[in-house]
C-alpha cells in the first residue's frame, strides 16, 4: 500500500516529458478527444486523466529532459488525476489507489517543489544602508569601489561564527521551504580565505544535513578580489584552495567580469576545479560584456548565470556545448537591468530562472514573488516560469534525474497550492500561493 494520495487534483502539473512524448510535442495535434483542454492558445498541454493505463510514465525513458524554446510552455497538465507516494518516491500517477493516508486536492494546483538554481544564502548582516543610497542614485559599482558591496558582507560573514552563520541561514531555509523550495543551491564567496571559505562550506554541508531542504553546494573563492588584495596572488592562493574545497563542493563557480575576474583568469579558476572535479559554472556578462557566456561554451559550464549583456557569439557557443542560461529576476530588479530573455528562447539555449538570494543585489528569496518578477520584468508566460524554476533549474544543478518533475521513480517533492490554475502564480503577485510542502514524501 502506498504511504500517501493526493486526489482530485483541480491541475496536476507533471513537468513529466514521457507524458508529452505519449501525446506528441505539437500542442494541435494533442489530446483533441481529451476533456479539459482549456489552453492550446499558450501553447500548454492539459489532458483530463490518461485513457487505459491508470498509471503513466513506466517505459522507462530517461527523466527529466531539459526543455528549450516552445518546448518550456509544455507543462504536461493533467486534470483530475491523483498521485501517490511510497517511501519516499511518486509511485504513480492516475486513477487513485488505497493509501494509508488521503490528501484532497480538489480545484487546486499541484506540482513539483521549486528548485533554486543559484543562490548565496549564507552571509552575515544585511546591506540596508546601501539599499538607501543606490535608491539616491549611486550605482552598484561606485558603493563597491568605496568599501561597501560584496567586501561589506565578506567582513561581517568573516567576523561571525560558524554556529551564528548556520542558524541565520536556517531561519532563512525556514522560509524558504514555506515559499515552496525543496531544493537550493548555496555558493560560498563571502570568506575570500582559505580559512573563511571552508568555514563557508562546512555550513552549507551543515545545512543540508540538519535543514528538510536539500542543498547543493558550491565553491565561489573567485566572488571578488578585496581592495588590499593581489589579484595573481589571490588567484593562486584559490588554486591552492580546490582540493580542500572540492571535499564539500559540487561546482567551482567564478565572477567573470570587468574588474573582477577577466575570462582567461577565470578559465585558469575553473579548468583548476575541473581537476578536482568540480563542474564549472560561471558568473557571466552581468554588469558588462566579459566574455562569459563564450568561456562557458568553450569550457562546457553546465551554467552561465545573470547574463544581462552576453554577445551573440556567447549565446551560440553556450547552444553548442549545451550550457544552460540561468536568469535572475531578482537581481535585474534591483540593479535595473534586464537579461535578454527573447535572444536565449530563440536560439534554442534552455533557461532555468533563480532567486540569486544575497544581501546586495537580490534580496528576494520567494520563489512565487521570482516567477512574478520573470513573468513581468522579463516576459516569461507563466508556464514558462514554471518550467526554468523546476525542471530546468534541476537540470542547471545536475540532478534533473531525482527532482524538478512529477515522475514515477523521482523523489516526491510535491506543492499544494491554493489556487486553481498554475497562472495565477505570478498573477496574484507578492501571494503565497504554497498551501503544503511534501519534501520526499514527507508532509512538512
Ligand atoms: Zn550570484
Amino acid at each position: 500500500m502506498d504511504d500517501l494520495v493526493i486526489l482530485n487534483i483541480g491541475e496536476l502539473i507533471t513537468l513529466s516529458s514521457e507524458f508529452l512524448d505519449k501525446r506528441g510535442i505539437n500542442p494541435c495535434t494533442t489530446g483533441e478527444s481529451s476533456q479539459g483542454i482549456n489552453s492550446l492558445a499558450t501553447g500548454e498541454n492539459v489532458s483530463s486523466l490518461p485513457p487505459q493505463d491508470s498509471s503513466i510514465g513506466m517505459t522507462g525513458k530517461k527523466q527529466g529532459k531539459v526543455r528549450a524554446g516552445k518546448e518550456m510552455r509544455e507543462l504536461g497538465i493533467i486534470k483530475g488525476a491523483s498521485i501517490g507516494i511510497k517511501d519516499g518516491k511518486i509511485s504513480y500517477i492516475g486513477e487513485p489507489r488505497k493509501a494509508k493516508k488521503e490528501i484532497d486536492a480538489k480545484g487546486k494546483v499541484v506540482m513539483p517543489g521549486f528548485v533554486d538554481p543559484h543562490t548565496h544564502l549564507v552571509f552575515a548582516g544585511s546591506r540596508v544602508d546601501e539599499f538607501e543610497l543606490r535608491i539616491l542614485g549611486k550605482s552598484y559599482k561606485e558603493i563597491a569601489e568605496s568599501g561597501g558591496g560584496i567586501a561589506n558582507t565578506v567582513k561581517n560573514t568573516r567576523n561571525a561564527s560558524e554556529e551564528e552563520l548556520f542558524q541565520q541561514a536556517m531561519r532563512k531555509l525556514d522560509y524558504a521551504l514555506l515559499q515552496g523550495t525543496t531544493t537550493i543551491e548555496i555558493k560560498s564567496g563571502y570568506g575570500l580565505s582559505s580559512k573563511d571559505e571552508i568555514k563557508m562550506l562546512r555550513v552549507i554541508e551543515s545545512l543540508n544535513k540538519k535543514h528538510p531542504i536539500s542543498v547543493v553546494p558550491t565553491f565561489l573563492g573567485a566572488h571578488s578580489v578585496l581592495p588590499e588584495t593581489n589579484k595573481e596572488k589571490y588567484i593562486e592562493k584559490l588554486l591552492g584552495m580546490m582540493g580542500e574545497a572540492s571535499k564539500f563542493a559540487k561546482f567551482c563557480d567564478v565572477f567573470c567580469e570587468q574588474g573582477v575576474f577577466t575570462k582567461e583568469e577565470s578559465r585558469k579558476i575553473l579548468e583548476c576545479g575541473l581537476n578536482f572535479g568540480l563542474r564549472p559554472k560561471i558568473h557571466a556578462d552581468e554588469l558588462t560584456s566579459s566574455g562569459g557566456s563564450e568561456l562557458a561554451g568553450e569550457i562546457g559550464a553546465i551554467s552561465a548565470e545573470h547574463l544581462v549583456y552576453p554577445s551573440n557569439k556567447g549565446i551560440e557557443l553556450m547552444k553548442k556545448a549545451g550550457v544552460v542560461a540561468v536568469l535572475l529576476p531578482g537581481a535585474c530588479l534591483f540593479l535595473a537591468h534586464k537579461s535578454p530573455v527573447k535572444k536565449f528562447m530563440d536560439a534554442g539555449v534552455p533557461i532555468a530562472i533563480g532567486s540569486d538570494f544575497n544581501p546586495g543585489s537580490s534580496p528576494v528569496l520567494s520563489m512565487p514573488i521570482i516567477i512574478g518578477l520573470a513573468c513581468i520584468l522579463l516576459g516569461f508566460t507563466p508556464a514558462e516560469a514554471i518550467t526554468a524554476t523546476t525542471i530546468n533549474a534541476a537540470y542547471a544543478l545536475g540532478i534533473e534525474d531525482k527532482v524538478g518533475s512529477l515522475e514515477i521513480g523521482k523523489d516526491a517533492d510535491i506543492l499544494i497550492l491554493n489556487i486553481n490554475s498554475h497562472k495565477e502564480i505570478p498573477y496574484w503577485f507578492g501571494f503565497n500561493p504554497v498551501e503544503k510542502v511534501i519534501k520526499k514524501g514527507e508532509v512538512i
